[in-house]
């Protein structure tokens, strides 16, 4: 089985210590990922911190330049990495999962490497002129997820390569091989050492994050581990962009038509099998218009075709991995012992890989587990309220605060709603969609800093001031 390299300083490293990496649709062994030592981990940072200044140096039309190269190194092996997304993260090649994947691989690519942060006149009068430029911060570190493991790597790298850092990434130990391939062709059109990759589990991420040497971490996954990063950057004082998952709430407005937008609010919480940071995780839904709701979500998750995303007309593959099948489980097991309805799915499913049905739970409020919990799963708890305040209050009874969405169609009355939810992003209509242009990113336990757009970009560099006294003239 073939032993899969990470890259340092432009070159493939491998190990004899390796760790396997399973299909979760099949069990089956798909590849073997070398595992970096301490020495290595530290050759990774020296690299990304020898090559930082050079890199910096170019002329921000150079890095753009370079940076549509890797654009198009992501087009060129669409299909390779798109087939490495599937076998080792689940998600099906079709719908919106592994091709839609790597389309905005390459969208997040593009726009960042468009973008400019001109100088800024803070102030200007008849004495003096300051000027805010923006310096790349050095080393930035990164650490991936695997619920959308290469683009969210992607959304890390791009921006800190845009304004002018190097980065070492160390991708998710249950979807490696994908990233460490990304990277490793990335890494035939960027300079040595710009973007280097590490392989392993969180130790190996404890010691980038700690290192001395990194400047900036940028983190997507579990609120516990972004707060052991927390911990870490006290050693180092790197700059944080923490990016922990949510507990979204979707409202639906009372008598909002919604056979025109059940296909958005679908997709809007099984995406990728409910295992996205910014999925609805609970829907409220008015007492009168419940059982319509209910029939037309049942209805739409009837039609969806899952089983190995190899397969063709697939569109919802496994659960990712066997502690996230376990948690998914359990969280319906608990809302099953304390007397909710299963409308819909509610065990696992028979045979080999990680899969569970689609999953509607009625009869359920906050306070049950599973309302409360952040499911990271094909599983919707489906919540009755009485008025829109009860709604808004029990949507903000969470410690999280990534993102919401509001359903209706008096779009006054959703934006009105929408500013009262305590979150990051409220979508009206929609859920979950992101763009390269806008910002995203968590208030509360969902983490801090926004990534995509300016001001993503901005996150990635420290203001400096330029200061000017003017002469004053005066007559001799
Ligand atoms: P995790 O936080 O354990 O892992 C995320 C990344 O952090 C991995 O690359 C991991 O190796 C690394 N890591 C672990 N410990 C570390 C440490 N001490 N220092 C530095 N890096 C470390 O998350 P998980 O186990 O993959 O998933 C657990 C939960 O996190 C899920 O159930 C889900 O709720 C949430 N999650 C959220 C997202 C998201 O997009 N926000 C993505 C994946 C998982």
């Amino acid at each position: 089985m073939k032993n899969y390299t990470f890259t340092i300083n432009g070159n493939p490293v491998s190990t004899a210590n390796t760790f396997d990496v399973k299909n979760p649709a099949t069990g089956e062994l798909i590849g073997k990922a070398s595992i970096s030592s301490k020495s290595d981990v530290e050759e990774a940072i020296t690299s990304a911190k020898a090559a930082q200044p050079k890199w910096a140096a170019k002329t921000n039309e150079e890095r753009k330049a370079i940076l549509m190269k890797v654009s198009q190194v992501l087009i060129d092996n669409t299909d390779y990495l798109a087939n490495w997304i599937t076998k080792e993260q689940g998600k099906p090649m079709a719908g919106p999962g592994a091709m839609f994947e790597m389309q905005a691989c390459v969208g997040w690519t593009q726009v960042p490497a468009s973008l400019d942060l001109p100088v800024e006149v803070v102030f200007e009068d008849d004495t003096r002129r300051d000027e805010m430029h923006r310096k790349p911060l050095g080393v930035v570190g990164a650490i991936a997820p695997w619920n959308w493991p290469l683009m969210i790597a992607i959304w890390q790298i791009i921006p800190a390569l845009r304004a002018g850092n190097t980065v070492v990434l160390k991708p998710s130990e249950y979807t490696t091989i994908g990233t460490l391939e990304m990277i490793r062709l990335m890494n035939t059109v960027l300079p040595e050492g710009v973007l280097n990759s590490i392989s392993g589990d969180g130790k190996v991420g404890a010691q980038l994050t700690s290192s001395k040497e990194v400047d900036k971490i940028m983190f997507t996954g579990s609120e516990s581990t972004a707060r052991k990063i927390i911990e870490a950057s006290e050693g180092n004082m790197a700059r944080l962009t923490l990016e922990c998952g949510g507990n979204d709430a979707a409202i639906i407005l009372p008598g909002t038509e919604m056979h025109s937008k059940i296909g958005d609010l679908f997709w809007g919480a099984f995406i990728n099998m409910g295992q996205t940071c910014a999925c609805a995780k609970r829907l409220y839904v008015h007492e009168d218009d419940y059982d319509r709701v209910v029939t037309a979500l049942d209805a739409i998750s009837a039609q969806m075709p899952m089983g190995n995303g190899m397969d063709e007309g697939v569109l919802l593959g496994p659960i990712q991995n066997k502690m996230q099948f376990d948690k998914v489980n359990n969280l319906v097991e608990d809302a099953k012992a304390n007397g909710a309805t299963i409308i819909r799915g509610g065990s696992p499913m028979d045979g080999a890989g990680y899969f569970y049905p689609i999953t509607l739970v009625g009869d359920i409020d906050n306070g049950a587990r599973l309302v409360d919990e952040e499911q990271f799963g094909p599983v919707l708890p489906i919540i009755k309220y009485k008025t829109v305040e009860e709604a808004i209050l029990k949507a903000n009874d969470t410690r999280t605060g990534l993102g919401g969405s509001v359903w209706g169609d008096d779009l006054e009355e959703a934006a009105r709603v929408a500013s009262l939810i305590d979150t990051g992003t409220v979508w009206i209509n929609q859920h979950g969609a992101i763009h390269p242009m806008v910002p995203f990113g968590g208030v509360k336990d969902s983490g801090y800093g926004v990534e995509f757009g300016v001001e993503g970009l901005k996150s990635v560099t420290s203001p400096q001031i330029i200061s000017i006294k003017k002469q004053v003239l005066t007559k001799a």
